[in-house]
């Protein structure tokens, strides 16, 4: 496995190995990520991992400095993983000051849920992962379903802009107990890391109602606040929408994406499940 941290080594080392399936990340490697690798690994003959905790895409007030950062351990779970190479680069790297800012925007899914509650964070996404794939011009590239949101916005990014690259999503890898896995986790303290699986036991619960014939997604949504609430979780949203135009949806008649956003202590949780009608 090769590391490389600069875009030029980046490029040459990419160049030598043929069709590549890539997996963008912040780092701090979870089993989620290295489903994605898997998957990766099934999907092309070579796979590139890049570990990049991105500065655009955060929030003045949200957790850029204190983002988990364990290189080496990162690094020892790729070559496991049987990765090929994997682009490390810094900010400075990435954002040189004499580079003018550049937004990519797709106001039509990303005023709602993430977007809304993270003004600016989807520009920062679409701004580094169009640079990750011009860097490394990957075949495939992998994301996961977990960040349904983002997932969306980086497959319309590349249908509107006509990258030459597939994107490929990824189920969510969850804890025995049912909380997805996510690097913020290892934030939560004992006490919240528990009240966290309420979030998973919420949307199961809203699923079984679903199955049960409730379609219309204000009692499913209600359902699942009400789960929630008591556990002193603050809710950031819940809410129904269509999967792929992220538009309101009043009653599960087609597949219907059901998303929450929570905070357990200082650490906001992500998590979704899709309806079926
Ligand atoms: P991150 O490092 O959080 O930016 O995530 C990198 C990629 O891994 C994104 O495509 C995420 O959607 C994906 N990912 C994060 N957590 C999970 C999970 N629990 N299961 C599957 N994919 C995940």
């Amino acid at each position: 496995m090769r590391v490389v941290n600069t875009i030029r080594e980046a490029r040459e080392a990419r160049r030598e190995l043929g069709s590549i399936c890539f997996v963008p990340t912040m780092g701090a490697l979870h089993a989620g990520h290295v489903s994605l690798m898997e998957l990766a690994r099934r999907s092309a003959p070579r796979v590139v991992v890049s570990i990049f905790v991105n500065p655009t895409q955060f929030g003045p007030r949200e957790d850029f400095n204190k983002y988990p950062r364990p290189l080496q351990e990162d690094l020892a779970k790729c070559e496991q993983a049987g990765v090929d190479l994997v682009f490390a680069p810094t900010p400075a790297e990435m954002y040189p000051e004499n580079v003018p800012d550049i937004f990519i925007d797709i106001p039509a899914l990303t005023q709602t849920l993430e977007g809304a509650k993270r003004p600016g964070h989807f520009k920062g996404v679409c701004q580094v992962v169009a640079k990750l794939f011009n860097i490394l011009t990957p075949e495939f590239a992998c994301f996961g379903q977990k960040d349904y949101q983002q997932l969306r916005v980086v497959s319309e990014m590349v249908r509107a802009l006509d990258m030459p690259v597939d994107i490929i999503a990824c189920p969510t890898r969850r804890e025995p107990d049912g909380l997805a896995m996510s690097s913020r986790n290892q934030y939560l303290s004992p006490e919240d890391r528990q009240r966290a699986t309420i979030i998973y036991k919420a949307l199961k619960t809203a699923e079984e109602q679903c199955k049960a014939g409730y379609k219309q997604t204000n009692r499913l949504t209600t359902t699942v606040r009400n789960i929630i609430l008591p556990h002193h979780l603050l809710i950031d949203y819940v809410a129904a929408v269509d999967p792929m135009t992220f538009k309101e949806a009043m009653e599960v008649t087609q597949p219907t994406l059901l998303a929450v956003a929570a905070r357990v202590g200082n650490t906001r949780l992500i998590d979704n499940t899709v309806l079926m009608p």
